[in-house]
């Protein structure tokens, strides 16, 4: 009944194309091109990962809606266009521990969900990879980074993380996942305190890089 309502309020309509009664229609998503397999590297960070380019209009709203207006179901097609793109890459890191950037509990309560835990779930289902998010916890409640500039961000993410189970870390091998890719300061204070820690080789994959 409530459903139903909520129907009649808010009808649903393809974020894509306004088609009726659904999210985002499959010709829309397919409209959706993910990157040849390529990377780059950080300090830390052996390869950066990147699924698909940001400059598609649609991908942008989608994850603008996914992570701004906290639509949930969004993390379906994103996570299969993450798997898609992953799926090319020949040589695959070795057994990695997937690890979703964390949110803080406080964001965690307004958002109710952490929108890199859901796309790393059904990513580790897929690959069937070990997923690993009550290993490192966000214990500083910082500022939006969007709203940051480049050193705002730094300043803002030290300090920002803990890891719970420091023997846990060493000689293993990481995949950090998050929506986008800023500025990359937020993966880099992760893959810091995972190499501090003794891990070995440390991938970050995400969605997409603004
Ligand atoms: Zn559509």
């Amino acid at each position: 009944m409530f459903k139903k309502l909520l129907n009649i309020l808010f009808p649903i309509e393809c974020i894509g194309c306004g088609r009726n009664n659904v999210l985002l229609c499959p010709d829309c998503f397919n409209f959706i091109k993910i990157n040849y397999p390529d990377y780059f590297s950080t300090e830390h960070i052996k390869q950066v990962h990147i699924s698909a380019s940001f400059h598609q209009k649609l991908l942008q709203k989608i994850i603008h809606l996914y992570k701004y207006s906290y639509i949930e179901k969004l993390s379906n097609q994103l996570s299969e266009l993450m798997i898609n793109y992953y799926s090319q890459i020949e040589n695959k890191i070795d057994q990695p521990i997937i690890i979703p950037v964390p949110l803080h509990q406080k964001r965690l309560l307004v958002r109710c969900f952490n929108q890199s835990e859901l796309i790393a779930q059904n990513f580790c289902r897929q690959f069937k990879y070990q997923l690993k998010n009550d290993l490192i916890i966000r214990i500083k409640h910082t500022e939006q980074q969007a709203k940051l500039d480049k050193k705002g961000r730094i300043e803002n993410i030290k300090g920002a993380f803990k890891i719970l189970d420091q023997n846990f870390v060493k000689d293993k091998n990481f995949i950090i996942i998050d929506d986008l890719y800023t500025t990359g300061s937020t993966v880099a204070g992760i893959a810091k305190l995972l190499k501090d820690n003794g891990a070995s080789q440390i991938w970050c994959l995400v969605i997409a890089k603004n």
